[in-house]
């Protein structure tokens, strides 16, 4: 049985309401339990996320902040994504790659990866994140055969946010030295999701749902999941991611897992949020996951301001992406927005960001010494 059977045990308009009317009381005995590091359950998890909840985001956050530091020290890791291509075949509302969109297009050429890989390799990184739109006759594997083992040659840990490929295809991929796969649900609501998936494959809810379960069975080693915060109500969405990463956490013992929390941003023809998070309720948000699974990775990109990128270095977050282009070809040519996917809030060069994270005694980590030993038969 995937996640996609599974998710038909919750009803969407319960789980919105049960979180609405969460008390006091409720609230402040899933934080004991967290002080005593018992381990959280779904419903700690929704009362922690709940309205109610926000009022204690203070404790939450030290909470988040002693148990993370326990976990990984004070380090951050670091990585970057880069875009193979700005094509796609799908319509999406809120995103500036949507097919409809009249934008220029451009699939990376080999030079082209060349010349990006180059640049990259110049900054530091060791972490990598591919991103494509989903054009899979122009970028589906005849490509990553390619491009992912000329990639893997140079980066230490390669990921992927592309289109929801099968089951076989990761193997293969794993085979070519993938270590990660990024698939955000974007929103767990089958009705909203609907509405504004309008074309193209992205519209098969259950298949991109069982997207994790296909790849952490083939054997990628890390998977990211996440909701499109602000499609549908956040709350009920994150309740759901959190559901889905339970399911994996138990099925998949052997895979690691990462959270992102990708706010709504302005873009090409872009749709405005059905829900806003606030800066506080991201900080609540970060926390209660931190405390309902203690060893995930936590993630924030560019989309956040420089300065609120800084506040929640602390507060749980344990991977942050730095100076991304959000466009093909964005870090070896001169930049055009006009190829963006959305628009970046930090566009602080790496040397800028790695000198913010040891201004507040933590570690910036180019390398996960880990997953390479790990890699190398040498510990697991
Ligand atoms: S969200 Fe992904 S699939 Fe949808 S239009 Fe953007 S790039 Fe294409």
């Amino acid at each position: 049985m995937s996640f996609s059977h599974y998710l038909n045990r919750w009803d969407w308009d319960d789980q919105y309401l049960q979180s609405a009317s969460v008390s006091d009381t409720q609230v402040l005995a899933a934080i004991d339990k967290a002080k005593r590091q018992h381990p959280l359950d779904l419903g700690d998890f929704k009362t922690l996320i709940s309205p109610q909840a926000t009022r204690h985001v203070r404790e939450l956050a030290q909470l988040s902040h002693q148990l993370t530091v326990q976990r990984f020290g004070r380090t951050m890791q670091l990585y970057i994504p880069l875009y193979l291509s700005n094509q796609c075949s799908n319509i999406c509302l809120y995103c500036g790659f949507s097919m409809e969109n009249e934008i220029r297009r451009m699939t990376l050429t080999r030079e082209q990866l060349e010349a990006e890989l180059d640049a990259i390799a110049q900054m530091g990184f060791e972490h990598i994140l591919l991103v494509t739109g989903e054009a899979k006759r122009r970028v589906g594997m005849d490509y990553f055969r390619w491009a992912l083992p000329l990639i893997k040659q140079r980066f230490a840990n390669v990921s992927i946010e592309v289109q929801p490929l099968d089951e076989d295809e990761y193997h293969e991929l794993v085979a070519l030295g993938l270590d990660g796969m990024l698939c955000y649900q974007e929103t767990y609501h089958k009705a909203r999701y609907q509405q504004v998936h309008l074309r193209g494959n992205k519209c098969h809810f259950e298949y991109r749902l069982d997207t994790a379960d296909r790849a952490a069975s083939a054997g990628v080693d890390k998977i990211g999941l996440g909701a499109l915060i602000g499609l549908d109500d956040w709350r009920t969405d994150l309740f759901f991611v959190a559901a889905h990463l339970d399911y994996l956490r138990r099925r998949y013992w052997r895979s690691q897992f990462s959270i992102s929390f990708p706010r709504l941003r302005p873009c090409t023809g872009g749709l405005a949020p059905k829900s806003q998070m606030s800066d506080k309720e991201l900080v609540q948000a970060i926390a209660v996951f931190r405390l309902f699974h203690p060893d995930l990775e936590l993630s924030i990109s560019t989309r956040e301001a420089p300065l609120f990128r800084e506040q929640l270095m602390p507060l749980g977050i344990t991977a942050m992406s730095a100076f991304s282009s959000t466009q093909p070809g964005g870090y070896s040519k001169a930049t055009d927005t006009a190829l963006e996917q959305f628009a970046i809030n930090d566009g602080r060069r790496p040397e800028e960001v790695e000198a913010a994270i040891r201004r507040i005694g933590y570690q910036p980590v180019w390398k996960n010494w880990d997953q390479s030993l790990s890699a190398m038969g040498l510990v697991r």
